[in-house]
């Protein structure tokens, strides 16, 4: 199994890593740029799937998957440095000093930012885009990682799997670690995509074909990882979901081995079905104008209960919904 460079990738392949998306603002337009339509460029802060008007918000979803961190993302999130500031601050009085807090940011932060963020942020990946890359060794994120360093900070570089990847191999004496990403597909970046030429991998996961070629050679040296597509899906995702189930489910609401949850939904019932009621207080519950109840007993006694009936799959702490059944 490959070494972990950066502390921060500890809890996040437990799954125990809140997402905290700070804005979708950002000042560059990387071709490669991930970001959904719904988050760019939009001013809106995400705790995981769920977007958060504050601090408190943020720490009842911290709460609810027992983060044992949180990463830091964007767009830019140095473009709303006081936002960072106060996000972090509150997690830190709220779990203390040891909830590990990374900060993404494709700018090289300045002195006076660095120290703002002394105390509060415990990691800093810098995403140095890639028109930076030839002849990063005496560019201004090599200054600023040497100076973050001093300065306490775990200090690395995290950039998606490109062809030119072999060009920050001088940088690495100046980091603790580089994360590479694997190139992904998105909504955003397709068009950029199909004008390179480059097409899927296959048809299950978003990686782009020949990502992880790119970087055989960089991938030797032991300060690199790479994050593939597919352990970000089956294992980090997966995880974090499974936490955020088991603190959240309902006693009727089945957990996946994927960390989804599934239960039945009933539509247009006039009151609680006799075969429903017998399940016990806390096997059903009145959300959103329907009945919701264990999937199981829809199947097993729906010919006895009256209205529309499905089965629904979802992520938990009402996320996302992945597949209705009717039935
Ligand atoms: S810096 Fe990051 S968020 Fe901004 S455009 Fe590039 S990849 Fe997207």
């Amino acid at each position: 199994m490959a070494i972990i460079p950066a502390s921060g990738c500890t809890f996040c392949h437990e799954g125990a890593k809140m997402v905290l998306f700070i804005t979708g603002v950002c000042h560059r337009s990387c071709w490669y740029c991930p970001l959904s339509r719904e988050r760019k460029g939009k001013d809106q802060v995400y705790a995981n799937e769920h977007p958060v008007s504050s601090p408190d918000e943020a720490i009842a979803e911290a709460k609810n998957m027992r983060a044992k961190g949180t990463g830091i993302t964007g767009g830019e999130p140095l473009e709303r440095l006081d936002r960072v500031l106060w996000y972090a601050r509150r997690l830190k009085e709220e779990f203390g000093p040891g909830h590990h807090i990374h900060l993404y940011t494709s700018r090289a932060p300045t002195e006076k930012e660095l120290s703002d963020l002394t105390g509060i942020i415990d990691e800093i990946r810098m995403h140095p885009p890639m028109k930076c890359w030839k002849g990063i060794e005496t560019s201004e994120y090599i200054r600023s990682a040497e100076m973050a360093s001093a300065m306490g900070f775990e200090t690395g570089f995290e950039v998606p799997a490109l062809p030119e990847i072999d060009l920050l191999i001088p940088a690495l004496p100046h980091l603790h670690f580089l994360n590479i990403n694997e190139l992904e597909w998105g909504e955003t970046n397709a068009p950029e995509m199909r004008r390179r030429a480059l097409v899927l991998e296959d048809s299950v996961h978003n990686a782009v074909e020949g990502s992880r070629r790119w970087c055989r050679n960089i991938c030797r040296h032991e300060k690199v990882y790479l994050c593939s597509s597919a352990f970000k899906d089956s294992v980090q995702l997966r995880k974090r979901l499974i936490r955020i189930a088991e603190t959240t489910a309902r006693p009727f609401d089945e957990i996946s081995s994927d960390g989804t949850i599934i239960y039945g939904r009933i539509e247009g019932a006039l009151s609680v079905p006799e075969a429903v009621r017998e399940l016990g207080t806390g096997m059903f519950e009145e959300r959103e104008g329907a009945l919701e109840t264990a999937w199981w007993i829809l199947v097993e006694q729906g010919d006895e209960i009256e209205g529309t009936k499905a089965i629904i799959e979802r992520y938990p702490n009402r996320g996302i919904i992945v597949e209705v059944t009717p039935l």
